[in-house]
């Protein structure tokens, strides 16, 4: 219980004390903050623990945006009410392109996940924009024979 990440036992911290098991600093133990795997942590380190489990919880969300479009698009073609979900494949597109090209997201995202995330919001607005191809070529002025 008493114990750090080494193994040292910290005979000296009398018993309503505890170390932090991140930074090492002697905290109270009756006012003590616990990490995810139940560690005694200062109330820096939880703070910091919250702020990366937050992080972490953004970047997955991100992905997860980028492969729901394929879904979204995908859904373009059973209902396309006043083309729904093609416009809603395009701007989740959007959303996915401009969040990860963004400063916040190239901090926390290596450039392989951010190219995997905008590979498949793009394919998203492929297959949503597929059903009304007869439209936009017809927009461009380019006709399907
Ligand atoms: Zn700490």
């Amino acid at each position: 219980m008493n114990q750090d990440v080494a193994g040292h036992p910290y005979t000296t911290l009398p018993a309503d004390k505890a170390a932090c098991a991140r930074c090492a600093a002697v905290v109270d133990a009756a006012r003590a903050d616990y990490s995810a795997s139940g560690d005694i942590v200062c109330t820096r380190c939880a703070s910091v623990q919250d702020i990366e489990a937050t992080e972490e919880r953004a970047v997955a969300g991100m992905k997860a945006l980028g492969f729901g479009n394929i879904a979204t698009g995908a859904l373009a073609w059973l209902l396309n009410p006043f083309f729904l979900f093609s416009i809603a494949s395009v701007v989740s597109a959007l959303v996915v392109l401009r969040a990860v090209h963004g400063p916040w997201y190239r901090q926390r995202m290596s450039a392989r996940d951010r190219a995997i995330a905008s590979a498949a919001a793009i394919a998203g607005a492929v297959v949503g924009l597929y059903p009304i191809r007869a439209l936009l070529f017809a927009l461009v002025g380019i006709g399907l024979d």
